[in-house]
């Protein structure tokens, strides 16, 4: 019979897990594993809150061949000061300020692995509610600490604050990869961000510290100030608001598409230049509906491109970071105390977050 999770390692640990799909989490005592000889094991000092996690937390991809497994411990954009390295650990010693993101293993083997694109690897890992090598769950970071291989965790440089620093783990790399990868980072080119919330408030940031002019596009006029004189954006559209769409037609490069709920493509698919790129990386449960001329031609030639990116590779990751650290990027977060967790889950659910929650696991999170 297989162990309770708190039998299951030597090492205590503690957290707040959800038990089945009702959206509401709770304390959780558990167990990891001890310090192997690649591992880095840390205390979690702070641990953002991405939507993935609410998804994941409501079995909201079952549909999409990921169900949720109860008890899950959500939480992927994890910091943290690390309390012992294992014999074989190269890059870390105790004391270092780590982080990790959406993903603790992978096949170490295949293509992906040996190309250093460890996120698209088959094997892959995630941080949480998955299987890991040895059989065991794995429970993530709204949890006081972790164990993971150092070829998993990355560095926070000094000048970044651990707080806003946390949720680059995920919404930072998911937004910095596709700009990278899809040339959309050069200066004097124009990119949309589709919603304004945790992934596309840093996705504005990344663009606009890559020299590219950007256009957040939004559901409402309601972060609009903030948008274009805190975040930096250069104009800000409605999606509602036909005749701005229309004016907006044809400008685009590319646009990093976030939003997590079903929307209609084609307005955005408008927007873009010719070549332009349309990369999806919010994940909204049902199929999303693709009219295929639009992509083929319209006024004049069009040929236009609809990709989707998931996070980015661990090399990358730490790319992506030191990126931040040299501009200064963090995001925008709301720090809370544990204790507030099912609020903040319901405020994220209303989109009503500026603009990305990070709960303060250090100072707040005790297991009496
Ligand atoms: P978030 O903070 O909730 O932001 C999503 C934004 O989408 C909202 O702020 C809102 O922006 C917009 N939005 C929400 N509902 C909408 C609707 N019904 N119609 C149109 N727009 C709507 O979420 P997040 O943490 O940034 O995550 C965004 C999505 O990316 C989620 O689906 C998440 O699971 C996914 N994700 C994917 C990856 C990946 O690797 N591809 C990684 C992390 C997260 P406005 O108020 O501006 O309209
Ligand atoms: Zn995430
Ligand atoms: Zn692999």
């Amino acid at each position: 019979m297989a162990k309770a999770p708190e039998h299951e390692h030597p090492k205590k640990a503690f957290g707040w897990a959800a038990r089945d799909s009702s959206g509401l989490l709770s304390p959780f005592s558990f167990s990891r594993r001890e310090t192997g000889e690649k591992d880095v094991t840390f205390k979690v000092l702070y641990c953002g809150i991405c939507h993935s996690d609410l998804s994941l937390v409501k079995n909201e991809w079952e549909s999409n061949q990921w169900a949720s497994a109860y008890p899950m411990v959500p939480g992927h954009e994890i910091v943290g000061e690390v309390t012992e390295v294992g014999s074989k650990v190269q890059k870390f010693n105790v004391g270092d300020r780590v982080g990790v993101g959406c993903m603790v293993g992978s096949c170490q083997s295949c293509d992906s692995c040996a190309n250093a694109l460890e996120n698209y690897c088959s094997k892959w890992i995630p941080t949480y509610g998955a299987m890991y090598h040895d059989g065991t769950t794995t429970y993530g970071g709204y949890s006081d600490i972790m164990v993971v291989d150092e070829h998993f965790v990355v560095r926070i440089p000094d000048n970044l604050p651990m707080d806003g620093a946390a949720p680059l783990l995920c919404a930072g790399i998911t937004t910095y990869s596709p700009l990278r990868y899809f040339g959309l980072d050069k200066p004097g080119m124009h990119v949309g961000v589709v919603g304004l919330g945790g992934l596309g408030h840093v996705a504005v940031k990344f663009a606009k510290a890559m020299g590219v002019k950007v256009t957040v596009i939004s559901t409402s006029t309601n972060k609009k100030e903030e948008a274009l004189e805190h975040l930096g954006a250069d104009s800000f559209l409605v999606t509602r608001d036909q005749d701005q769409m229309q004016a907006a037609m044809g400008t685009m490069d590319g646009i990093i598409d976030t939003v997590s709920a079903n929307h209609p493509l084609l307005p955005f698919i408008g927007l873009l230049k010719s070549q332009g790129k349309l990369i999806m990386v919010g994940a909204p449960d049902k199929p999303a509906e693709l009219p295929v001329f639009p992509l083929l031609m319209g006024m004049q030639p069009y040929v236009k491109l609809v990709a989707g990116s998931c996070n980015g590779s661990m090399k990358e990751t730490q790319q992506m970071i030191d990126f931040a650290a040299k501009h200064n990027i963090t995001a925008d977060i709301e720090v809370i105390p544990i204790d507030y967790l099912n609020t903040a889950m319901e405020r994220l659910a209303k989109a009503d977050v500026r603009y990305r929650f990070v709960i303060d696991i250090g100072n707040t999170l005790k297991s009496s």
